[in-house]
């Protein structure tokens, strides 16, 4: 799978993609992230990527042109299954969404800035827009790499023990069960006693009623129930 983060703060994005299991899942060629700077495209002498907005009011806006330039570029390459915004006012993001998008491809994900973009390149260069959520950030960079650790760590190979991604939260919309290691007592804190019986069956079940239980108790309305 390839990812193209299209930003004008690549160094905001380093990081968060060279540690742990995107680390890895990159240099194991499960997953190329590309970190693009918006600047490159930018055909002023300034390199300036924004403006102020018609009709006038406060903040810059994101200007059409080196966005145009740069995905126009990418897309010349090859053919992208989705050009993501990251927007607070798109669909909320979710490990539905997550499992969706870890079937594709090739992904482009624009990070905005500002008061946001210009609205010609959410009408004609935009497939999806993509919100982590009711309230706003000062860019879309943290979204868009929670985005990619979100889809990265449901690829094929990412995570040395398969099962593990789908035992977490929200997969079967179900969250997950409480998990716990050695010492088996802490100051007279005990490990349930089925986990250490060694009754793999038991554990199973247990580990599901606990599931059902929680989400009961948190999230009810996972299961179809009310709060
Ligand atoms: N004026 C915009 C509004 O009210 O919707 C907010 C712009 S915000 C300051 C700048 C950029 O951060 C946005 O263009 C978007 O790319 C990103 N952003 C902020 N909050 C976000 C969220 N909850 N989800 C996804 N992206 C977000």
């Amino acid at each position: 799978m390839r990812i193209d983060i299209i930003t004008v703060l690549p160094e905001l994005l380093r990081s968060p993609f060279d540690e742990s299991i995107i680390k890895r899942a990159r240099a194991r060629g499960i997953v190329e992230i590309n970190i693009i700077n918006l600047r490159d495209y930018s055909t002023d002498k300034h390199k300036s990527t924004d403006d102020y907005p018609f009709g006038g009011g406060a903040g810059m806006v994101m200007m059409i042109e080196p966005v145009y330039n740069c995905i126009s570029h990418l897309t010349s390459h090859r053919s992208y299954d989705e050009i993501i915004y990251t927007s607070p006012d798109g669909t909320r993001f979710s490990q539905h969404l997550a499992n969706e998008l870890s079937m594709k491809e090739n992904l482009i994900i624009l990070a905005g800035h500002y008061k946001g973009i210009d609205q010609r390149i959410r009408d004609h260069l935009i497939t999806r827009e993509v919100s982590i959520g009711d309230y706003v950030l000062s860019g879309g960079e943290l979204p868009a790499a929670v985005i990619t650790d979100a889809i990265v760590r449901l690829l094929p190979g990412a995570i040395s023990d398969a099962e593990s991604a789908l035992s977490d939260s929200f997969q079967d919309n179900l969250l997950a069960p409480p998990v716990y290691t050695r010492p088996a007592e802490f100051m007279g804190w005990k490990v349930p006693d089925i986990l250490t019986g060694g009754n793999t069956p038991e554990i199973e079940k247990w580990r599901f009623e606990q599931s059902v239980s929680i989400t009961r108790k948190k999230r009810p309305d996972l299961l179809g129930e009310e709060s």
